[in-house]
Formats: C-alpha cells, sequence, structure tokens
C-alpha cells in the first residue's frame, strides 16, 4: 500500500511512516512471534502527570501490565525475565523505576477503561465498593469533591455512566499506592466534571507518579505535564515516543507530524479556526420551531425557546449532564411527545441516540445495508464508511462490536437514512483522538455536500469548535430544570456557556487551538472582564 517507505503495511492508504524510527529497531515485547508488537515505554514520574496521547489498539495497556510488573517484557523473546529487563534498562530513568517493581516495592492503582464493565462485576452497594479502597484516609473528601454522596446508597447497578465513571475515578484515587493509572477520564463526564476530575488528579501527582490515557485534548492538555505520543497500526504494532512537553505534544499531533521521530501520523493537519464562523441569513430555513415544555412525572422538567434551524448548518448542543439535551433532541426527532407546544413538522430526522444498543444478533452489512439503498452509492462507502473505517466491520455481527465500533457503525447508521435533519447524541464517546476527528469531519463534510442540518450534543470541545456554526446552550439545574436557548452564534453561545462554567479559554500562538486558562490568572481575570470567553481580538 501507498508510500513505499512504510515499515509496516498503513491501516489507511495515506498514512505514511517516514524512515525507521531508532525505536523501531527492536520492540520492548511482542506477544508470540506474529503477533502485536509494542516499541518504547511511557515513563512514570514521581510528581508529574504523564499522558499518553494516541489512537486504541496501540498498545497502552500492554505497557501499563508492563509498568506494573504483570507483564514482563519479553524483547521478541521466547522467554523473559526481569534480569534481562533490568540489563536492558541500564542507566537509563527506567532502570530504578523496575528495580523496585521487582523489589516489590511498587504498587499500582488503576482506573480501567470500561467503566460500563463495573456493573458485570460488582452487584453490591457504591459504599460497599468504596469503603474498601479507602487506604488515605481521603474518601470521604473524593465522594464530596466528586459529587458522589447521594449515590452511595444505590446499587453500582443502578448507576449512570457518569456516575459510574466518578466511582471508579473515587475508588482508583482512595487507594494508597506509587503508581497511579488512569485510562480515560472524560467518558461520560460533561466538561465541569472533566475539569474536576483532571484537579483531583493533579493533586495526587503531587508526590506520586501518574499516568493517564485521555482522548479529550482540551482536557489532556490541561492534565498533563509531559506527554508520549502513540502511534502505529492499531492490532498491529504501536510505537511510544520519548516524552515532550504537553503543549509540544498535542500541537505536533495535531500537524500530524512529529519532528524528533520523523514520522508523520496523518496525511493532514487538524486545523482551529481562531473567528467565530459567519452566521449566514441568507440561507433556507429547514425548521421554525416553537417554544416548548416536557415534565418527567413530579421529577425533571425542560422548557425552550423556539427557534429557526437552517438548511446545511451543524448546530452544537451544549450543556451540564442531566440539564435535559437528550430529552430535547428526542422531542426534536419525535422519539417522545413534548407536554406544551406542538412540534408539528414533516421533515424527516434520523437520529443517533446517547446510549447505542445492538440486541440483534445481525450483520454490520444487513443492518446498514437495510436501511436505505444509500448504503451501496459510492458516496457513502467513500465519504461516509471509509474514513470511520467500517468497512473491515461489514461481516460483524451488531452484538459483537466493541464500544467504539458500535459507535462508529451507529454514525454511519445515521448518515446513511434519507432524511432532512441528522441529529448525533454524543458521537465521541468511546471514540479515540484520531477517530473522533475522522467523524468530525465526516459529519462535516455530509452537512456541507448535502446542504443537510445536523445537530450534535457533545462535551469535547475541541469536536464541539470544529463542527459547529451555532450553538443552543442549556442552563439550569441538573436533575431538577434545564432551558434550552434558541440558536446562538458561537461567539455568543460559547460565552453563556463557559460564563456558566467559569472557564475561559486562550488560543495556542502556534496551532490556534483552544487551551483552558487556568483559573485566576492574569488572562482568565482579563478575558472575564471583557465576557471573552473563547472567542478574542
Ligand atoms: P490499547 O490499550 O492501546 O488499546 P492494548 O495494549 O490493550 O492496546 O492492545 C494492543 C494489541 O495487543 C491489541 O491488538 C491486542 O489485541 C493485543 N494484545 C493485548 N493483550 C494480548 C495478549 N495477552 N496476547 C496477545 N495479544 C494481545
Ligand atoms: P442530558 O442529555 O442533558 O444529560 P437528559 O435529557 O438525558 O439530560 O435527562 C434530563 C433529566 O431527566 C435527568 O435528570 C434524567 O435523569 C431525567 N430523565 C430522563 N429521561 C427520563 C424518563 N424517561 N423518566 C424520568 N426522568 C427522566
Ligand atoms: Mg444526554
Amino acid at each position: 500500500v501507498g508510500c513505499g517507505i512504510c515499515v509496516h503495511k498503513c491501516p489507511f492508504e495515506a498514512i505514511m511512516i517516514i524512515g525507521l524510527p531508532e525505536a523501531l529497531t527492536e520492540p520492548t515485547h511482542r506477544y508470540g512471534p506474529n503477533g502485536f508488537a509494542l516499541y518504547g515505554l511511557p515513563v512514570p514520574q514521581v510528581g508529574k502527570v504523564t499522558g499518553i496521547l494516541g489512537p486504541n489498539g496501540i498498545g497502552k495497556s500492554t505497557a501499563v501490565q508492563i509498568l506494573s510488573g504483570t507483564l514482563v517484557p519479553n524483547f521478541s523473546e521466547d522467554n523473559s525475565n526481569w534480569e534481562r529487563v533490568l540489563h536492558h534498562y541500564a542507566g537509563t530513568a527506567l532502570y530504578d523505576y523496575f528495580s523496585d517493581v521487582v523489589d516489590g516495592d511498587i504498587k499500582v492503582s488503576q482506573k480501567p477503561q470500561y467503566v460500563d464493565m463495573i456493573p458485570k462485576a460488582f452487584k453490591g452497594k457504591t459504599s460497599e465498593l468504596l469503603d474498601k479502597t479507602d487506604e488515605r484516609g481521603k474518601l470521604p473528601e473524593l465522594v464530596e469533591r466528586l459529587n458522589l454522596s447521594h449515590v452511595m446508597d444505590r446499587k453500582i447497578t443502578e448507576l449512570s455512566g457518569g456516575e459510574l465513571q466518578r466511582v471508579a475515578i473515587a475508588a482508583c484515587a482512595a487507594k494508597d499506592a506509587d503508581f497511579y493509572f488512569f485510562d480515560e477520564i472524560s467518558p461520560y463526564l460533561d466538561i465541569y466534571q472533566r475539569i474536576n476530575s483532571a484537579q483531583l488528579i493533579q493533586e495526587i501527582a503531587e508526590d506520586k507518579a501518574v499516568l493517564v490515557v485521555e482522548h479529550d485534548l482540551a482536557i489532556l492538555d490541561m492534565l498533563a505535564d509531559a506527554v508520549h505520543v502513540a502511534y502505529g497500526e492499531p492490532g498491529g504494532y504501536g510505537v511510544i515516543t520519548h516524552p515532550k512537553g504537553v503543549r509540544i505534544a498535542i500541537n505536533q499531533y495535531l500537524k500530524g507530524f512529529l519532528p524528533e521521530e520523523n514520522v508523520r501520523v496523518r496525511p493532514e493537519a487538524i486545523k482551529f479556526e481562531v473567528h467565530p464562523p459567519r452566521v449566514e441569513t441568507d440561507i433556507n430555513t429547514l425548521l421554525d420551531y416553537d417554544a416548548f415544555s416536557k415534565k418527567y412525572g413530579e421529577g425533571f422538567s425542560l422548557s425552550t425557546d423556539g427557534g429557526s434551524l437552517k438548511e446545511g448548518e451543524v448546530l452544537g448542543i451544549v450543556g451540564p449532564n442531566g440539564i435535559g439535551k437528550s430529552t430535547f433532541v428526542k422531542i426534536l426527532a419525535g422519539e417522545i411527545e413534548p407536554d406544551e407546544g406542538k412540534l408539528d413538522h414533516n421533515i424527516k430526522i434520523a437520529y443517533k441516540p446517547q446510549y447505542i444498543k445492538a440486541d440483534s444478533p445481525m450483520q454490520v452489512r444487513y443492518f446498514l445495508g437495510g436501511l436505505s439503498n444509500k448504503f451501496n452509492s459510492s458516496y457513502f462507502q467513500t465519504e461516509v464508511a471509509k474514513p470511520l473505517n467500517i468497512e473491515r466491520l461489514y461481516d460483524r455481527m451488531l452484538t459483537e462490536l466493541s464500544g467504539g465500533e458500535l459507535q462508529r457503525v451507529a454514525i454511519a447508521a445515521c448518515l446513511c437514512q434519507e432524511a432532512d435533519m441528522y441529529i448525533l447524541d454524543e458521537p465521541s464517546a468511546h471514540l479515540d483522538v484520531e477517530q473522533r476527528s475522522m467523524a468530525t469531519k465526516v459529519i462535516k463534510r455530509f452537512a456541507e455536500n448535502n446542504g443537510k442540518t445536523a445537530m450534535v450534543v457533545d462535551h469535547d470541545i475541541y469536536m464541539i469548535d470544529m463542527l459547529s456554526e451555532r450553538l443552543i446552550v442549556f442552563e439550569g439545574e441538573p436533575a431538577v430544570y434545564g432551558k434550552a436557548h434558541q440558536p446562538l452564534s458561537m461567539q455568543d453561545g460559547m460565552n453563556k456557556f463557559l460564563a456558566n462554567l467559569d472557564i475561559t479559554f486562550r488560543r495556542d500562538e502556534d496551532t490556534s487551538r483552544p487551551r483552558v486558562n487556568k483559573k485566576d490568572s492574569r488572562l482568565d481575570r482579563e478575558q472575564k472582564a471583557k465576557g471573552e470567553y473563547y472567542y478574542h481580538d
């Protein structure tokens, strides 16, 4: 495939590995003769949050198993032993680390990537799970700061995704360990909760070594001190680079080129606009909707402003968890009825729900093919299926797909339908950083090329920034009431949204990507005084 100088066959034709990175000469570990090979290891450092940035299937968990002493790296030999490992790392930062591992002096605390698995393994109450982890006497403080008091008496099997994630973070943080590993903190959490968890993890790192994998780049950026970029061929081989400063690492990754390694990880750069997109006023209106409201029994109530949606635009939907975003899009999609205000429209809406169920054992090919005959069009195959990398899943059963695979099939299924408007509820969930960027591009191009309206609910600020022309902002009190504003310009919408969160962003000088300002820093205070939370002069 492709360039002729690739070390391995590239997964996407366009991805070139230029030259032979030094690290590729000898794998750190290989699973069997033709198995996955890992090159390099991250270096945990006391007093630092070390991040790993790269796609899934590239050996991150393998590296952590090695660092926790449960897997002895074999350097591609038939056998393995710690003596060889110590010899190999003599004179490097990892030598002292592995000496402690061998002496049994390293205790590891890990937060698993897939929190949805926890209820399968533990059926008791939240308090029963957490009490066992309280080795530092910090549990009460963690429960308070992660806002978990109200779920302590609830069964683990009854928790929402966001609650499970915070329980898992609390459990990992409460233990007394030398090395903490958080495999993604952002799934199911809103921006406020992501930043809150990030701050908590930074505090652990004051006197411990912490390693994180995180695919929300705005969060990784504020959380990590140093970052190892991971690249390669998912399932084939993975290379973990030397550590880089977090800003440099993310910038190199977005540009798609790692200069020190002389490796191109993506054919083109991921770019950000400094100025808000212009709101076109002369575009045809797709739908005018009136204000409506919905109340769940004696529980949560949602009220909305009316609004006007334009043909071909992408609207971002932002707000905290439990504020009614999913309820709003379900009402628009006709899945549920509002109590007051009628939505009489005869436009057709395709809808990807937040929680995707795959209960029928059906082949992906038949599932997508059954939605519309667009599936067989070359447009769908080249513009949707190929960039989402789902062709290789066609023969698999829906019920056998992983979270990330199912998400990509669900996005494709939504875009495969004949409709006037496409609504995607949290498409970034379970996707790694590379898949998010591809999904963003697919959705944006789809709306542009076909003149279709799209609505995207998401918490990933980079995704929202790249996708949206306008924003629908939700405010209120989570689980009590929510209010949806009319669609606003990106400038007004971001200001409203971030003022509620009390967060400002600055722009990176090199890539223009948004970066969270430290609270009460000079820039934070200046921008708040000017009301410029996101876009500024
Ligand atoms: P990541 O954490 O980056 O998603 P992993 O380290 O879990 O990646 O896995 C990298 C690759 O190694 C995957 O292709 C996986 O199938 C393979 N792999 C993981 N564990 C084993 C094992 N015990 N034996 C053989 N292959 C494995
Ligand atoms: P978001 O998508 O912003 O997280 P949702 O629309 O899913 O918010 O939910 C808003 C609130 O309504 C939450 O407190 C949720 O628990 C509650 N809720 C959602 N669906 C139902 C339902 N069918 N019955 C009762 N309460 C519900
Ligand atoms: Mg939701």
